[in-house]
């Protein structure tokens, strides 16, 4: 339930996050409305002797942020976490991951799948995170039960799985999931053609016609592989990005996943376009895809979020690390210690991400009139002392662990490093149904 009336949290630092950089104030406050908005952001000292607060936290040593935001995830494939490591993608997903897939993914799999992701991100201070999955009327009330913010990427694959049996039927299906779900403030929709490799320019242009006719973003997988750009290019001498630029994918409302394998051309084009990139850097490694060149991005002007990708490929569904890799591996990657940093980092895990799916009017930052997703950390530890500049620590030195409180939409969904309220039972929950899938897993991978 949401709190009644006005909240004022007291806090030692805060970062608002807004478009002009992370800024953080020292010895901060916050207020929020029982609608879950924020109405003021400034010095404790201006802010608490404010009118009409019905609740008070002071929450003394902590650093208030924005809640994280996933731009990149297959929530319920955190059941297949650590069952198909140390492989390349195109094997990692042809020998183990669609074989398994096949056989286990149903409504109770991504139910508990997802319901498992859910609390794992929500306890590392995730707040929002777009899921491109299967069966998405389950994974809506999900997030929804949960009261966490999600993009549902409606997915669209031109080949039959047990959700859907071609590209017109995952499109109807999916859409009358966002029909169902359209008036939940905390649900909002993406159409998802898995990737380029996986979707035939009929389809591209099918998904891309309902996509402008319902104001929809378009989500995709893209130049994850150096295999997948010469694969494209033997085959129709084109590159994907210039294949989909050609069906007028690209735009505003388009935002890719990975794009490891980019030349100047791609960046060019992408940034001409305004498409918004979804860098997933442990998964990226994980797979040895590659090092995405995100420094040449962000100089062209591209819109960078961070995910982590499915739990399969990473095997964690933790933004902190995400943020703190994107940093380290895009100054390896331009040979240059100050490329991405750390306010780079922190905007791309972000304002990067609520840009990318279109909600930047609603999350990312902590601004008057944006909803509550708020996440504190705890700075007494022996790894976060002594503290010069909270950005730098919220990027360098955090980690997800340090995370203690998180409110979506003003509701506290994490309290002193817990799950509030039904939510605390979710693993004891939980437990048969995972064992049970394991027991499935275990089998398979025999
Ligand atoms: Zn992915």
């Amino acid at each position: 339930m949401s709190p009644i009336g006005n909240t004022l949290i007291c806090v030692r630092w805060l970062i608002t996050g807004t478009a002009t950089g992370p800024h953080a104030i020292e010895n901060a406050a916050l207020i929020f409305n029982e609608a879950g908005v924020i109405t003021a952001v400034g010095k404790a000292a201006d802010l608490a002797s404010s009118e009409n607060i019905t609740n008070r936290i002071d929450l003394q040593n902590h650093l208030l942020a924005p809640g994280l935001i996933n731009a990149h995830c297959h929530a319920a494939m955190s059941l297949l976490r650590g069952a198909a490591d140390d492989l390349p993608l195109h094997r990692w997903l042809q020998e183990r991951i669609w074989p398994m897939e096949g056989e286990l993914v149903d409504d109770d799999f991504v139910q508990t799948g997802t319901q498992l992701a859910v609390a794992e991100m929500l306890l590392g201070g995730t707040t929002t995170c777009v899921d491109m999955y299967f069966y998405s009327r389950t994974v809506a009330r999900v997030f929804l039960a949960a009261g966490m913010r999600g993009v549902l990427a409606l997915p669209v694959i031109d080949f039959p799985t047990r959700y859907a049996s071609d590209a017109d039927a995952y499109i109807a299906t999916g859409l009358s999931v966002r029909d169902e779900f359209a008036d939940e403030p905390l649900l909002s929709f993406a159409l998802a053609p898995h990737a380029p490799y996986t979707i035939s320019d009929a389809t591209f242009t099918r998904v891309l016609a309902f996509a402008n006719e319902l104001g929809l973003p378009v989500h995709t997988h893209l130049q994850e592989t150096e295999l997948e750009v010469t694969d494209a290019v033997a085959q129709s001498g084109e590159r994907p990005t210039a294949r989909l630029a050609r069906l007028g994918a690209l735009g505003p409302d388009f935002f890719a996943a990975h794009c490891v394998h980019l030349n100047e051309d791609d960046i060019a084009t992408l940034a001409h376009h305004g498409a918004s990139v979804v860098h997933c850097p442990s998964s990226n490694l994980k797979l040895a895809s590659g090092l995405a060149p995100v420094a040449q991005m962000l100089a062209a002007g591209i819109n960078v979020g961070l995910g982590t990708d499915g739990a399969a490929s990473n095997n964690r569904l933790d933004m902190f690390e995400e943020m703190r890799l994107a940093a380290l591996i895009g100054k390896v990657q331009a040979n240059d210690a100050s490329a991405v940093n750390a306010a780079q980092a922190f905007t791309m895990a972000t304002l990067g991400g609520a840009r990318a799916t279109g909600l930047a009017n609603v999350t990312g930052s902590l601004e008057v009139g944006k909803a509550t997703d708020l996440i504190a950390l705890a700075l007494d530890s022996p790894g976060m002392t002594p503290l010069f500049d909270p950005v730098s620590h919220f990027v360098y030195a955090a980690s997800r662990a340090d995370v203690s409180d998180v409110w979506v939409a003003g509701v506290q969904r994490v309290k002193d490093g817990a799950l509030t309220g039904a939510a605390a039972h979710t693993m004891s929950e939980l437990a048969p149904s995972i064992q049970s899938i394991r027991e499935r897993v275990t089998a398979l991978r025999k």
